[in-house]
């Protein structure tokens, strides 16, 4: 049975994402502030954390950053408020593996548990280690070095270039990395597949401005090419 972590002060809220998790058949934990909420992901194991971003104590944001420098991979969904739009970005930027916008539906809520439990373990089983370009990855740990030195990457960027991996010498289409990493986010378009290639090509390739490992396939997609050695 899933276990996952409530992270949220307010009570109606948290008792009735307790009550409708429980039916659901997930093992739920909470907390009420984010200085407790950083001890119980610490301290437990737990398959997914609901985390709120207005949080006493310590903000959502700063639990799951400091989670993240801590190696803590435990995927977390964060909930915002209406408007933060930068935050969003942000929270992503910060190692979340999702973000929900207050208000939400409970279906969509669920939808979004699902997703990120199912992702996150398809990455645990898959090809754990990859070799591209000067960088080594582990993507069951989210590790990546280059001569033994750790690049910061989200768990989307791991989640992307295991994928293409998975896929290499093979063209990749935006609407399959799409549909298969963001999966029913309905905020996100294409657009936003580009700026991750971006980002990962500034970490994965020795000139970005002119990749040889993450090509682009003109009005299609991307394709990781890999040389066998
Ligand atoms: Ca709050």
């Amino acid at each position: 049975m899933p276990k996952i972590f409530i992270v949220e002060d307010e009570p109606s809220m948290r008792l009735g994402l307790k009550d409708n998790l429980e039916f659901e058949g997930y093992e739920v934990d909470f907390a009420d502030n984010g200085e407790a909420g950083l001890e119980g992901i610490r301290t437990n194991q737990y398959d997914l954390v609901i985390l709120d971003v207005m949080l006493p104590k310590m903000s959502g944001f700063d639990v799951c950053k400091t989670v993240r420098k801590e190696g803590n991979t435990t995927p977390i969904i964060l909930l915002t408020a209406k408007g933060e739009e930068i935050d969003k970005v942000l929270g992503l930027e910060l190692g979340a593996d999702d973000y929900v916008t207050k208000p939400f539906s409970l279906r969509e809520l669920l939808a979004r548990i699902k997703a990120v439990i199912r992702r996150t373990g398809a990455l645990k089983k898959g090809t754990n280690k990859a070799k591209i370009g000067r960088i080594d990855l582990d993507f069951s740990s989210y590790n990546a070095e280059e001569s033994g030195h750790e690049i910061s990457m989200s768990h989307k960027e791991f989640e992307i270039l295991h994928y293409l991996w998975e896929n290499k010498n093979k063209t990749v289409s935006r609407d399959e990395l799409l549909k298969n990493i963001w999966g029913q986010e309905v905020y996100t378009t294409t657009r936003t597949v580009d700026n991750f290639i971006l980002k990962l090509r500034q970490k994965v390739e020795a000139d970005s401005n002119n990749p040889k490992l993450i090509l682009t396939v003109h009005g299609i997609g991307y394709k990781l090419v890999i040389n066998a050695e």
